[in-house]
């Protein structure tokens, strides 16, 4: 779990503001879901035999002695929170929440314990369109972040009856090739065989690769749906390859998933997830209800993101006002104050010290100017401007029209 410092906040500033535009612009809501919920809901959804449900939850009792879990991520407390207000039934909803999220995995590079996601779900829309919509939205994201090297990766897992088919032709293969699972791989051919698709391991690689493929097994309609989603995405110029053993980690999942990943990241690639859900809702106590989204892994894309340089600017303030005059405390606050009247991010000096030292803070501080309110230019109403990033001559204005002033001259110089 990590700490997130001034200087590299900044970045996350960035993101999370792009992302809150791009989806703005397709119409979706926010909404504000808690960090703790029930337990059962997380091993009603995400399914008993996943690594998240068997291993990775931080699961506590309360005082009622009521099992509670961090939320290890955010699509079943947003389905659960869409049936208890009553949004979903008979209604489309585009909704999306950002925040932590808590799995205990094995820390390592792109992988933490608390991490964020931002989570979009799309409610009451059950055909390719919506689907196709998501992914547009990931891809106009790009864009806006100026990250251009992602890549798409899609498949269809069908409905949960044509799966039970494949599982068999799966089971009966992988029982043929046992001995060269791995232990994991055995445990999950025991409990949930698809899962052995997912598998990371660059050992069962090549036994996963040998897999029948689930597309081979779609039923007509999720044959139809998924020609849909990649006919629009053709459309609209999207590029996208198809893999077979997508699978995704959790159980809710139907008909289309997808995952966009990244080789600058090592083998924790994957910085967006999601697909659709259609069975999620009804199982978790409401009237059934199509639904499709996705999550954002941030600590991923931070990872790859460069803040433009206008953008990391505004961290820092413009003006930092130092106090060398004696009894220059006050003026100096109500100066500050004035400033920001007229639109201008000041630093205004406290804790007195001498002038070179006040000088010394104004250029870590980062702004482009600073101003000295000495006991000359206090007696005379006016402050000393100094350009702290040329050699532009130290120039005295009047108090008065110092806001004015050191606007034009940022606007000047932008
Ligand atoms: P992975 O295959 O990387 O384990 P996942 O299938 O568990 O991912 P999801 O649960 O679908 O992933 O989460 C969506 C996104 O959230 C991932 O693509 C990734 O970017 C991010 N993510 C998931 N787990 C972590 C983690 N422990 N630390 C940082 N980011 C994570
Ligand atoms: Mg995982």
């Amino acid at each position: 779990m990590n700490d997130l410092l001034p200087g590299a906040v900044e970045r996350w500033q960035h993101l999370e503001a792009t992302v809150h535009r791009v989806l703005a612009a397709y119409g979706y809501r926010e909404i504000r879901l808690p960090i703790v919920e029930k337990t059962e809901l997380f091993a009603r959804s995400i399914g008993t035999h996943t690594d998240i449900v068997e291993k990775e939850m931080y699961t506590f009792e309360d005082r009622n002695h009521e099992s509670l879990t961090l939320r290890p991520e955010g699509t079943a407390g947003c389905v659960r929170a869409g049936i208890e207000n009553g949004l979903l039934h008979n209604q489309v909803q585009r909704l999306w929440y950002g925040g932590p999220m808590f799995r205990h995995e094995r820390p390592q590079k792109g992988r933490y314990r608390q991490f964020h996601q931002i989570g979009v779900e799309a409610f009451g829309m059950e055909g390719p369109d919506v689907d196709a919509e998501l992914i547009l939205m990931n891809a106009r994201l790009w864009r806006a972040l100026g990250i251009d090297e992602l890549v798409l990766q899609l498949n269809s897992l069908g409905t949960p009856q044509a799966r039970a088919a494949y599982r068999e032709q799966l089971v009966r293969y992988l029982e043929s090739r046992r001995d060269e699972l791995d232990e994991d791989s055995r445990q999950r051919l025991a409990k949930n065989p698809l899962r052995v698709l997912d598998g990371k391991n660059p050992a069962m690689q090549e036994v996963i690769a040998g897999a029948p493929s689930l597309l081979d097994h779609l039923d007509e309609a999720s044959r139809r749906h998924f020609e849909g989603v990649r006919a629009t995405l053709d459309a609209a110029g999207v590029r996208y390859a198809i893999n077979p053993r997508l699978v995704r980690g959790l159980d809710y999942y139907t008909r289309t998933v997808f995952e966009w990943t990244s080789e600058r990241l090592g083998a924790q690639s994957a910085v967006c997830a999601g697909g659709r859900y259609d069975g999620l809702v009804e199982q978790l106590g409401g009237k059934s209800a199509p639904a499709a989204g996705f999550a954002l892994g941030l600590e991923r894309l931070a990872e790859l993101l460069s803040v433009p340089a206008a953008v990391a600017a505004e961290a820092s303030p413009q003006v930092y006002l130092a106090l060398p005059g004696s009894d220059a405390e006050r003026p100096g606050l109500l100066l500050a104050e004035r400033l920001r009247d007229g639109g201008l991010r000041v630093e205004c000096h406290c804790g007195g010290g001498g002038l070179k030292a006040q000088l010394k803070r104004a250029d870590r501080s980062g702004a482009r100017f600073a101003l000295l309110l000495g006991d000359e230019e206090l007696a005379k109403h006016c402050v000393a401007v100094k350009d702290l990033r040329t050699d532009a001559p130290q120039h005295l204005v009047a108090q008065d029209a110092a806001a004015d002033y050191l606007k034009q001259r940022l606007s000047a110089s932008a």
